[in-house]
C-alpha cells in the first residue's frame, strides 16, 4: 500500500516534496504557465542561463560577491564549448596583462591538478577538458552556486522592462526560477531574444553565420612520430613548441601555406576527401591525455546556418560523416596516426557565432583597429579578427589591444539583464575577435561583480557605471591612453 501511495503522489507531481529534495531548494510556490501549475524551484538574487566559459565565471563571481545564485546548464558539465564542444586550448588574447583574477585563478587551479597549461613558448593555455569541468564544479561548490544540470531555459516572463521568471525544462518536468537579476550566457542570446531585446545574426554583407564545426578527439596517436614527420621531415615551423605541446594545422583559404596542405590536396585528387573536407584541418595535443589530440575540424559549409534549427540539425549529420571520412584519411596517410581512432565526439556543435544582442554600446571593427579604450571597460583583448571564410585581419601591433565596455553587456530594453560571452553587443566582424574563451571568462567575471554591486546598491544593472564601482572591487580597470 505504501508503495502504491508513493507512486500515486509521484504521478501527480513530478517533483519531490520540497522537504525531501536537494538542499538549496528554497521555494514552495507554484505559478501558472501554459495552463499548468509549475513549481518555482528557486527564488534567488541572480539566475545565470548557460554554463559556458562566460556563464560559469558570472555565476561564481556573483556568488563570491554575496549573491544567491542558480546556474542553468543544458548539459551535464560546465565549460560550454570548452568542455561540451571539445574546443581547446584557451587562445592567447595577445594583449599584455589581460588575465583578470578569475582567468589567472583557472590557470593556477589547472596547474595544481597536474595540468601545466603553458608550453613556455606560446601564450595559449593547453588545458584539459575533464579537469576543467571538475575545477568548475569545485569552484561552484566552494562559492555556493546552485547548478541545475540537464536543464534547458525555454521561456521567460517579463513586464515593465524587467524579467521576473525563467521557465525551464528539468529532468522532472517544467519548472520556474524567480530572480532579481538574470544573466544571459547562452552564447545564442536565447534569453535576451525571448524578452524582446534587439539582435543580429550572421554577417550583414553575406547573410552567413560563421561556419559551424563538429569537433572531436582522436586517441592512439604517436605524437612523437607525428612531430618528427611534420616538424622535422616536412620542416613545418607553424607550431613553435615541442611535444607534449604540439599542434598541426592546414587552412586552404588562408594566405599562410601550411606544409600539410599537399597531403590534404592529394586526398581530393584521389577522391578520398571532398574539397570542403580538405579545406580546414587543425589538431592540438591535450595535456594529461597522452596520445590524444583535440581536432578542430570538420568545418561545416556555411550553407548550414547556426541560427536555423533544421539546417543546424542537418549540420550534425553532415559533420559527423565529414569527421569520420577525415579521421579515416589521416589514419591511412598521416604518419603517427596509424593506430588512431575517434575517442570522443563533442556534445554540442561548435557555433562560432549565431545571434548577438544590440546593447547600449555596439562594438564595431573600428574599435579593434583604433584600439578603443573605455572608462567602463571590463577587460582587454587583441585576438585578431578571425571570421572564417569572410575576413582574417592583421594582428594589432605588439602590445596593442582594445577594451570591451560594460555597456556592450547591457540593454536599454531590460533593466535587470546582463549578457555575457560570444553574444554581447558587437558586429559580426568585431565578435570574430572578442569571442575567445579567456575574453568570454573576463566578461562573465565582470557581469557577476556588476550583478552583486547592483543588489547591494539598489541600482539596476543597465544603469550601473562600471567605473563607479570601487577599483579594488573591479576585476578590470580601464587603461586610458
Ligand atoms: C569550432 C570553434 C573553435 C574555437 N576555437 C577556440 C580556441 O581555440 N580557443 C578559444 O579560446 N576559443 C575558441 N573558440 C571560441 C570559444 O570557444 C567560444 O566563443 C566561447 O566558448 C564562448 O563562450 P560563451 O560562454 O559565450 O558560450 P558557450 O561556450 O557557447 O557556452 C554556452 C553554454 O550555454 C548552454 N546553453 C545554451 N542554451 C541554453 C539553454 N537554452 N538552456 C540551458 N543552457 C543553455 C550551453 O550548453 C553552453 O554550455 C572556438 C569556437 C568554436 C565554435
Amino acid at each position: 500500500m505504501t508503495g502504491l501511495t508513493t507512486a500515486g503522489v509521484m504521478l501527480n507531481d513530478n517533483f519531490q516534496d520540497n522537504k525531501v529534495s536537494a538542499a538549496g531548494k528554497i521555494s514552495n510556490e507554484k505559478i501558472k504557465y501554459a495552463g499548468k501549475n509549475i513549481p518555482v524551484l528557486y527564488d534567488v538574487d541572480v539566475c545565470v542561463c548557460g554554463g559556458g566559459p562566460s556563464g560559469t565565471a558570472a555565476a561564481i563571481s556573483a556568488a563570491r560577491n554575496g549573491a544567491k545564485v542558480v546556474l542553468i546548464e543544458r548539459g551535464i558539465a560546465l565549460g560550454g564549448l570548452a568542455v561540451l564542444g571539445c574546443v581547446y586550448p584557451f587562445m592567447d588574447t595577445h594583449a599584455p596583462n589581460s588575465d583578470t583574477p578569475y582567468v589567472a585563478e583557472i590557470k593556477n587551479r589547472l596547474r595544481k591538478k597536474g595540468i601545466d597549461p603553458f608550453d613556455g613558448v606560446t601564450q595559449q593555455t593547453w588545458h584539459n577538458p575533464e579537469v576543467l569541468s571538475l575545477i568548475y564544479d569545485e569552484m561552484c561548490e566552494e562559492s555556493g552556486v546552485n547548478i541545475l544540470y540537464e536543464t534547458v531555459l525555454i521561456d521567460a516572463l517579463s513586464s515593465n522592462e524587467k524579467i521576473s521568471t525563467c521557465i525551464i525544462q528539468t529532468i522532472a518536468g517544467l519548472a520556474a526560477i524567480k530572480s532579481k537579476i538574470f544573466i544571459d550566457s547562452t552564447g545564442d542570446a536565447y534569453l535576451s531574444r525571448n524578452v524582446g531585446v534587439p539582435f543580429e545574426r550572421g554577417y550583414e554583407k553575406t547573410g552567413n553565420n560563421q561556419p559551424l564545426s563538429f569537433r572531436f578527439e582522436m586517441g592512439g596517436i604517436d605524437i612523437d612520430r607525428l612531430y618528427k614527420y611534420v616538424a622535422i621531415e616536412l620542416k613545418e615551423d607553424w607550431c613553435k613548441s615541442d611535444p607534449p605541446y604540439f599542434e598541426i594545422a592546414e587552412a586552404m583559404h588562408r594566405k599562410q601555406r601550411y606544409k600539410l596542405e599537399d597531403l590534404m590536396a592529394k586526398g581530393v585528387e584521389s577522391g578520398e576527401l571532398s574539397q570542403e573536407e580538405a579545406e580546414y584541418m587543425q589538431a592540438y595535443s591535450i595535456i594529461g591525455k597522452n596520445g590524444v589530440m583535440s581536432c578542430n575540424f570538420p568545418e561545416i559549409p556555411v550553407k548550414f546556418k547556426s541560427t536555423d534549427p533544421i539546417e543546424y540539425s542537418k549540420a550534425v549529420t553532415y559533420g559527423r560523416k565529414m569527421m569520420r571520412n577525415m579521421a579515416n584519411y589521416l589514419i591511412k596517410h598521416l604518419p603517427g596516426f596509424e593506430n588512431a581512432y575517434i575517442s570522443r565526439e563533442a556534445a554540442m556543435l561548435g557555433a562560432r557565432e549565431s545571434w548577438r544582442i544590440k546593447g547600449k554600446y555596439y562594438m564595431v571593427e573600428d574599435d579593434y583597429h583604433n584600439q578603443s579604450r573605455f572608462t567602463d571597460a571590463v577587460c582587454r583583448t587583441a585576438w585578431f579578427i578571425d571570421a572564417h571564410g569572410e575576413k582574417i585581419s592583421e594582428k594589432l601591433p605588439k602590445g596593442g589591444f582594445y577594451e570591451i565596455p560594460y555597456r556592450a553587456l547591457v540593454t536599454e530594453k531590460i533593466s535587470n539583464l546582463i549578457v555575457t560571452g560570444r553574444c554581447i553587443s558587437a558586429s559580426f566582424i568585431l565578435q570574430a575577435s572578442m569571442r575567445i574563451q579567456p575574453t568570454c571568462m573576463s566578461i562573465g567575471e565582470a557581469a557577476g561583480i556588476a550583478a552583486a554591486w547592483s543588489l547591494k546598491n539598489n541600482i539596476s544593472v543597465n544603469s550601473i557605471e562600471w567605473d563607479k564601482i570601487p577599483k579594488n572591487q573591479r576585476s578590470y580597470v580601464s587603461q586610458s591612453r
